[in-house]
């Protein structure tokens, strides 16, 4: 390239030569700005012939830049002139000729000879660095955006880098690590030394490392434990030396309290483990997870008693210590946090009052601070409390709150599992309501009563009382009146009666005493009293309620001999005494016998009913999919027009039924009911999957019930995974291998079966694995108190979990909110029921609500899944 006359120049050509010859750019400026020289290798980095360059402004061809700032472009700013850059260097970006950009690091000098000002700026070419720099940063902003800690080290295993996601999660910045050993910095006390010697190992021979993965407990700055799962991986060089060893560590806590701590437990619980032995392994899975802690799970009884039901790393002596304490403002944080009722953390025990009595105990044992949660039932009654001891003085962590939530949700289900025990037995012998004996309680007690009269030759009344016009009182003051009322009367025939007379409740109104040692004068007194005590007002809710009762009375030995004999006889004698104008009482006679009951025509009345067409059905969707749009199945639920009556209530007569071993017919009309509507719809191309119908509990008693089922199915050629029956957990309560068996054979003909009002019995969780369910229905009352009670959210997101690990499907039934319906999405509810779809629907309702809704059909999904 030749060299061009610069007017003006005063530069030798001599040296206009050598900068001719200069690997960096070298352009001469006037006090213009003008180009007045201009070399091959600006000519190569501005991409812009030198003849064209002479003379031009310079400042429009570049455009300074401060690394932290934004570029100053010369066009941009006309203001801007060459002598502002003199005597300093700038970093200049350069848009060549061809629209490309090139970078340069520019330093400008000033010569002035005899007063005129001359520039000579010299540019040197950082392109290639600065492509590689800018990678660089756009990499490492990657880097540290990902959750996943980075770390890398050289080949001796020393830190050379570590990005930002390392920083949030180990609390170290990368110029506290450089040049140190990770396991230095952060293996800890409790870090499992197996998963540390295996790293160790890994990386003291990286030349065979690839893709090493191990979890690991590790310590953050602050020495807060933390779960990570580590992958280590060796860059090497073109010849294939390891040259860094790459770490990538994600936390894995949350992960590994779900995993361990849920299955582990539910686990326990499914297969029916003790109490004591479900509550240690829940204590040594959190114990294992957040190692720097002990836990304990204490009972608290109704009268406010502490029982520790484990609490495995603290000493027998120490745990016997408290077991019976009252619960209390300053009882440690266990009994304060149960007195309260709300979370109570002590930071530092060798101060807090509340630890008073108890710090000389707990002390020595390393223990310096403690945090307690109650766990409530879901009626929001106090059960229990979960405790964390700590070995470190201090508050908890959003961790230990996390971990702590998981685990009182687990004692909530497994103090619930026993309570639910005693309460199996209560609920079996004892009316809810009254807390009297019910039906099976009396047939005992009578029968031991029968056995003392025969074993001492004394008389035993039986006697029946009814209150007069009760269901009166029910239908016009509503239910909630009427159970204060049986209340208040259970309350007065107990008062009336002795020690070693029994007052039971037979069913609604009916109660029955059973008097032993008696004859007919004194029991007449007796009942006389009663008769009085009875049409005492009663005040409920502001109103004085006025009611009498109708009393029939049978004597052992001369009206029976056996409990179901002088039970009919003193029912019977019961019924007379109403017939007769009421509030009086009968003794039996043997004209009696002939006496037509009321219920009995209710009975018939259904009878009937079950052959003239009184009875039809309703048909209420069950959806499923993301937008609730595919259908799963429907459930049938019966109803009655009753001629005179109107529309009777189902739960009214299906439990009339029950009573009067009428349930049998009822279902067998609804089975085959429903199976011939579902074989209508599927003729005329309205595909449904499957039509659920409940059965009663008492039906399982029946081992004809497999060969029923299989002959409808058959009769109306479906097949059998298109039904699905709905039983109560009340079919537990009369278990016996007969029932299991039953059961199993209908399951083993490939129908569904569906656990109905789940949540709400007896034993939550223990039975679930005897019997071949696969749907879990969970019962409306939870998702109604979805939206106001955190015991309901999490019961129902446990159902839903223990639902997944058992391969059951769960389904919602009541929903009724698009918010519930939102909570229990979100909680991966697969299938959904209630009026926010669809209110029970007539055959006809629900193919035009399919067609309006467009609603598809779940052959996709897996009905049986
Ligand atoms: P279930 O099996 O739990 O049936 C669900 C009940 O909840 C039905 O009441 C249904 O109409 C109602 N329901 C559905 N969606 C919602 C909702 O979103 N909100 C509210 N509040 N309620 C909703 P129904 O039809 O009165 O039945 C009451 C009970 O009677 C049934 O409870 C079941 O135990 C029994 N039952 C009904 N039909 C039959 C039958 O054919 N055989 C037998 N053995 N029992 C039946
Ligand atoms: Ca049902
Ligand atoms: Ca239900």
């Amino acid at each position: 390239m030749k060299i061009k006359a610069i007017p003006g120049s005063k530069v030798s050509p001599v040296v206009r030569a050598t900068l001719e010859d200069m690997v960096d750019a070298v352009v001469m400026i006037d006090a213009n700005n003008a180009i007045t020289f201009f070399n091959s290798a600006a000519v190569k980095l501005w991409g812009l012939p030198a003849g064209e360059a002479l003379g031009k402004d310079f400042m429009s061809l570049i455009s300074c830049e401060d690394r932290t700032a934004r570029p100053i472009h010369g066009s941009e700013r006309p203001d801007l002139d060459i002598d502002q850059l003199a005597g300093a260097s700038n970093e200049v970006s350069i848009r060549r000729l061809d629209g490309t950009m090139s970078w340069g690091s520019m330093s400008v000098s000033k010569i002035t000879t005899a007063g005129q000002a001359d520039y000579i700026a010299v540019v040197k070419d950082t392109t290639i660095q600065r492509l590689q720099q800018e990678q660089f940063e756009r990499l490492s902003w990657v880097v540290n955006q990902t959750d996943a800690a980075i770390i890398a080290t050289d080949p001796d295993g020393r830190v050379v880098y570590s990005n930002g996601a390392a920083t949030r999660m180990l609390g170290y910045e990368l110029d506290e690590l450089l040049g140190r050993r990770p396991s230095e910095v952060f293996f800890g006390p409790r870090t499992n030394v197996e998963a540390g010697m295996l790293i160790r190992n890994a990386t003291e021979q990286p030349n065979s490392l690839c893709g090493f993965r191990q979890d690991i407990l590790v310590y953050t700055k602050t020495r807060k434990p933390l779960w990570v799962s580590i992958v280590i991986n060796a860059v090497r060089d073109e010849a294939g030396n390891p040259v860094n060893l790459i770490g990538v560590l994600t936390d894995i806590t949350l992960t590994k309290m779900h995993e361990e701590l849920q299955e582990n437990v539910l686990g326990a619980m499914v297969r029916e483990m003790p109490t004591e032995d479900v509550a240690r392994i829940l204590c040594q899975e959190v114990e294992h997870i957040a190692p720097n802690l002990m836990c304990s799970v204490i009972e608290v009884s109704s009268e406010g008693r502490l029982t520790t039901l484990a609490a495995p790393s603290l000493p027998p002596s120490v745990v016997q210590r408290f077991d019976g304490l009252p619960i209390g403002p300053s009882v440690g944080s266990s009994g304060t946090a149960a007195w309260r009722e709300e979370a109570v953390l002590v930071a530092d025990i060798s101060n807090d009052p509340l630890w008073e009595d108890y710090r000389e105990t707990f002390l020595p044992l390393g223990i310096k601070a403690g945090f307690s949660y109650p766990i409530k039932a879901k009626d929001g009654t106090l059960i229990g409390v979960f405790t964390f001891y700590y070995r470190e003085r201090g508050g908890l962590d959003v961790f230990h709150e996390r971990l702590i939530e998981v685990a009182v949700n687990l004692c909530i289900l497994l103090l619930q599992r026993k309570s639910n025990r005693a309460h199996i037995y209560r609920l079996a012998f004892y009316d809810n309501l009254t807390r009297l004996p019910n039906r099976a309680m009396l047939t005992i007690k009578m029968e031991q009563a029968l056995q003392d009269a025969k074993d001492t030759g004394s008389e035993l009344a039986v006697v029946s009382i009814d209150l007069d016009r009760f269901k009166q009182v029910n239908d016009t003051r509503g239910h909630a009146v009427g159970d204060e009322l049986l209340g208040e009367i259970a309350r007065r025939l107990r008062a009336a009666v002795c020690d070693g007379d029994v007052v039971g409740r037979l069913c609604s109104d009916e109660f029955i005493l059973i008097v032993p040692r008696s004859d007919t004068y004194r029991i007449a007194y007796l009942v006389q009293r009663i008769l009085k005590e009875i049409r005492r007002p009663v005040a409920v809710k502001g109103s004085a309620l006025h009611t009498s009762a109708s009393v029939g009375i049978a004597m052992y030995p001369g009206d029976g001999t056996d409990v179901e004999t002088l039970l009919r006889h003193a029912n019977m004698a019961m019924y007379q005494s109403k017939a007769d104008g009421r509030s009086r009482l009968r003794f039996f006679s043997v004209e009696m016998n002939s006496a037509v009951q009321e219920q009995a025509m209710l009975e018939a009345d259904l009878r009937a009913a079950l052959h003239d067409g009184q009875l039809y059905l309703r048909y209420q969707p069950k959806v499923c999919g993301e937008h609730s749009q595919i259908l799963f199945g429907v459930e049938a639920l019966v109803r009655w027009k009753h001629p005179l009556l109107g529309e009777v209530p189902p739960a009214r007569f299906v439990t009339m039924a029950e009573e009067r071993a009428l349930i049998i017919e009822l279902d067998t009309w609804v089975l085959s009911a429903a199976c011939r509507q579902l074989a209508k719809w599927r003729r005329c191309g309205t595909d449904i999957r499957n039509v659920a119908i409940n059965l009663s509990a008492s039906h399982f008693l029946d081992a004809g019930l497999p060969g029923l089922i299989a002959r409808t199915l058959r009769a109306h050629d479906l097949p059998p995974d298109s039904l699905t029956l709905e039983l109560t957990e009340g079919v537990m309560l009369g278990a016996t291998t007969a029932v299991l068996a039953t059961i199993d054979r209908i399951h083993r003909l490939g129908v569904r079966l569906s656990m109905d009002d789940f949540g709400t019995g007896y034993s939550s969780l223990g039975y679930l694995h005897r019997l071949p369910i696969d749907e879990l229905k969970l019962d409306k009352s939870f998702v109604q108190d979805l939206e106001g009670s955190d015991v309901a959210r999490a019961l129902t997101a446990s159902v839903l979990r223990i639902g997944q690990s058992l391969h059951m499907k769960v389904v919602a039934e009541g929903v009724e909110t698009e918010a519930q319906r939102r909570f229990l999405a979100q909680h991966g509810c697969p299938v959904m029921q209630g009026y926010l779809f669809s209110k029970p629907l007539s055959p006809a309702a629900l193919e035009k609500w399919l067609k309006t809704r467009r609603i598809r059909q779940g052959q996709s999904i897996g009905i049986t899944g």
